[in-house]
């Protein structure tokens, strides 16, 4: 850890989470919605001692519990800890050429993981995927916080996405098989978990970056666009990241040309909805692929949402964007968003077809995708920890019910990351992480933002201000 980061951690040490086997919280009374995608469990009695959760049985009213922190969940609902699979908390402000919309440099703001984080964790959410920063800031942010320096969700990190395209402080540039590999070598020996592929990258570097990811014991994920999602998983991509494919060759022949003669600027992957057919041989492939394959997804609704109404003040004005870091909504503010060069048209069009979007991932859904939830936080207005509770609202609208949306976000997560046996379900013997709502989320997903405790290892790591919490 550099002598930056170092400085940047020392006021948050009183955060540390603690180890000791010695507390005890008793939740009495409480409604526990497990993760499983079950029914909600009435009256329990959650016992957590030191970082686990030691017993989950019916209450009982003659119990009594001796030296415990004893909370009253009547009324209350307790779920696990939220997972987002796609929060990029090392990103930094970049400075734009308004003309050309190009990148010209990013200006570092090291206080952009650390806001984000508080965020984070603020918001329910107690592990989280960043799946794209600068590799060596990301490791130190992510064994920061392991280390209990900084406060926030335990992480797993990528480091900076591979492509052919060149933008600074954002892409590690590759033109051959041996940059790949390179890229990759350089990045493992950081110590990245995951490695992440590109929108311009051929199938061939898809396939030497997967395969090289995969020889250092790395996990390689694809935001794609040149390789198709089909092609991604018949080669042994691990995961396959947001609702918009986007590839030519995942449309009918017939098409094809059409859909690339239309494509400008970044309203081209809204437009391949205007030109997919979800009941074709491509996607019915695509999907089967996946699915043999148990490549885990998440859809990043709240980004495309924030893109298609990028002019409306229901998202650029947003109370939410009070949890995103200063320096990047002053970035946006200035227009660095994914938004850049749309016209009215463009937002008109882009909207239009906002169903099939929903409609598209409804379908990865039903046909059994592994779906997770990741917003993108950190992207154009797109507020850590408060874009987690859109995205699960945005999931109910494509018809997940809500319980299972629940399952998506806690389960499925740790399911995705290898964490199962840990996290991701309230079970006897896996780490304390729990959000405690005080209204229901089965009967409405928006009471998800209701959030009366956040519970992480054990240790209660954020409380509203009117019960004794720090912000
Ligand atoms: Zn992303």
């Amino acid at each position: 850890m550099n002598s930056l980061w170092f400085a940047l951690t020392l006021p948050l040490i009183a955060h540390r989470p603690s180890s000791m086997g010695s507390s005890l919280i008793v939740i009495r009374h409480v409604t526990v919605i497990d993760g499983t995608g079950t029914a909600p469990m009435r009256d329990i009695t959650v016992v957590l001692h030191g970082s686990r959760i030691e017993r989950i049985e019916p209450s009982r009213s003659d119990h009594t519990f001796e030296h415990a922190q004893v909370i009253d969940g009547r009324g209350k609902y307790l779920v696990p800890g939220f997972i987002d699979m796609h929060a990029h908390v090392n990103l930094s402000p970049e400075r734009i050429d308004s003309t050309t919309h190009t990148f010209v440099a990013t200006a570092p703001d090291p206080g952009v993981p650390r806001y984000s984080l508080e965020s984070l964790l603020r918001f329910g959410i107690t592990t989280i995927r960043d799946p794209g920063g600068p590799a060596a800031q990301a490791v130190a942010v992510r064994d920061s916080v392991a280390r209990g320096l900084l406060a926030g969700p335990r992480m797993l990190v990528a480091g900076d996405i591979i492509d052919r395209s060149v933008a600074p402080g954002l892409v590690a540039t590759v033109h051959s098989a041996d940059d790949v590999r390179a890229e990759v070598r350089r990045q493992a020996a950081l110590g990245v978990d995951y490695i992440k592929l590109y929108a311009s990258l051929t199938p061939e570097l898809v396939q030497v970056g997967i395969d090289e990811a995969h020889a250092l014991g790395k996990k390689a994920l694809g935001h794609l666009f040149v390789t198709s999602w089909t092609t991604a998983a018949d080669m042994g991509i691990d995961g396959l990241l947001h609702a918009m494919p986007s590839s030519p060759d995942l449309l009918a022949p017939d098409k094809r040309a059409d859909f690339k003669k239309a494509i400008r600027n970044t309203r081209f992957m809204f437009q391949w909805f205007d030109y997919v057919d979800f009941h074709g041989a491509e996607i019915d492939s695509m999907i089967a692929s996946m699915v043999r394959h148990r490549v885990e997804h998440d859809a990043t609704l709240v980004t495309f949402e924030a893109m298609a109404w990028g002019d409306d003040p229901r998202v650029i004005k947003s109370p939410d964007l009070l949890f995103a870091p200063p320096s990047l909504v002053a970035n946006w503010q200035d227009g660095f968003t994914l938004a850049m060069g749309w016209h009215s048209a463009d937002f008109d069009s882009a909207r239009s077809v906002w169903p099939r979007v929903l409609a598209f991932e409804k379908l990865l859904y039903d046909r059994g995708v592994l779906v997770t939830v990741g917003t993108d936080a950190n992207n154009a207005w797109v507020a850590p920890g408060a874009s987690f509770h859109r995205e699960m609202e945005l999931l109910v609208d494509a018809g997940i019910p809500p319980l299972q949306v629940l399952k998506l976000a806690t389960h499925n997560g740790a399911e995705a990351l290898g964490l199962l046996d840990t996290v991701g379900t309230i079970t006897v013997g896996k780490q304390a992480d729990l959000v405690l709502l005080s209204a229901d989320p089965v009967r409405d997903i928006r009471n998800t933002r209701h959030i009366e405790a956040v519970i992480e290892a054990g240790r209660i790591a954020w409380q509203p201000l009117e019960r004794g919490g720090t912000r």
